[in-house]
């Protein structure tokens, strides 16, 4: 049994996430001790629980210490069975997260599935839909496997009651060389309000529209049905021949919406003026199934902790441990040692 002590590095939830889903992929047995000591809040919430439920159903594992507030985990994995799941996070805990903890183990299994996830779809500290969609499922999809997500109802911290569809059809997943971007085709926002002011989302726009000089076409605002909010996100989007950047920013009480936008247009600068394929998200997302297909690369800014811990705990069940090297231009190129 593999043990990893989850208040080391980043200290937070991917580390369980990550490390759940090798287990189920390569069998191990593991043990988290300390989950989560880094945070304010240590041990699983609710959301790191329900996602390891369902690894446990997916994966037919069983679990030890897999409570609310719990901060030692013992995993022990089955056999995953393809097919179709359905999982509903309590307390708008972000469906994106389940789905990072059973995708590699479903693309990697002899049959397709389907996944219908309900929650939070738009979440702080969690990857928004969007970026699922847009940025992450179609690297993936290069590397073999074909995975198809909508969304069918938007979910908003603290109430939820969102819904995403996944389709996934397996195949092994074959090392790609991720270096540049390609050409750039176009930018986009968008500022979705629902059951809130529209002032927040048009002050929003507003903002990005002026500092970034979006256009009226490129920069738009989006009012969803009431009953989905209350909740405010801004997506910002740059779409190049190879890869697509989501930049996410969360209207949240206290914060005016100029300064949700000022954040969120401030990363996206950071990603626009590097000539890095991933940004800081995309780049601990990928590590992974890049790590999973033994081989592979692509640049990224400057690796975040989160990488660097997903980099420890994949290292720890794989003959794979992934490395950054700077390169001349300032981005780091991720390979596999
Ligand atoms: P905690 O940090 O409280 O333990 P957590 O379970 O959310 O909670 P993290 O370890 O912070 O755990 O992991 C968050 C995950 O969400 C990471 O994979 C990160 O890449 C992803 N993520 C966070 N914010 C975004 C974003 N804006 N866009 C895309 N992905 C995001």
């Amino acid at each position: 049994m593999i043990i990893i002590d989850g208040s080391e590095g980043e200290g937070g939830g991917q580390v369980v996430r990550n490390a759940c889903a090798l287990s189920l992929v390569t069998g191990t047995p593991v043990r988290i001790e300390n989950v989560r000591a880094k945070r304010s809040k240590p041990g699983l919430m609710r959301q790191h629980v329900t996602a390891i439920e369902a690894a446990c159903v997916i994966g037919n594992a069983s679990c030890e210490g897999l409570l609310v507030g719990s901060s030692a985990l013992s995993f022990r994995p089955g056999k995953v069975v393809p097919g179709d799941y359905s999982f509903a996070v309590g307390t708008a805990g972000s469906t994106g997260l389940v789905l990072q903890t059973v995708l590699m183990p479903l693309l990697l299994a002899d049959k397709p599935s389907r996944l219908v996830l309900e929650g939070g779809t738009h979440n702080m500290q969690a990857p928004p839909f969007d970026f699922i969609a847009k940025s992450f499922l179609p690297v993936i999809n290069r590397m073999g496997p074909t995975v198809s997500a909508r969304l069918v109802r938007h979910g908003f911290y603290p109430r939820g009651g969102g819904r995403i569809e996944v389709d996934i059809t397996p195949a092994p997943l074959r090392p790609i060389h991720c270096v540049g971007r390609g050409a750039a085709i176009s930018v986009g926002a968008a500022a979705l309000v629902a059951g809130l002011p529209f002032a927040i989302a048009e002050r929003e726009i507003g903002k990005v529209r002026k500092e970034l000089n979006w256009s009226e076409r490129e920069a738009y605002v989006r009012e969803l049905p009431a009953d989905q909010g209350p909740g405010n996100v801004l997506l910002l989007e740059a779409a190049f021949e190879h890869v697509t950047e989501i930049v996410s920013g969360f209207g949240q009480l206290g914060v005016t919406a100029e300064q949700v936008a000022k954040r969120a247009i401030g990363r996206m600068r950071g990603y626009l003026e590097s000539d890095a394929f991933a940004g800081p998200y995309l780049a601990d997302q990928l590590l992974l199934p890049f790590a999973l297909a033994g081989g592979g690369s692509f640049t990224t800014v400057k690796p975040s902790q989160h990488s660097l811990t997903a980099a420890d705990v994949i290292a720890r069940f794989l003959d794979q441990r992934p490395a950054f090297e700077q390169q001349p231009g300032g981005t780091h190129l991720m390979t596999l040692r």
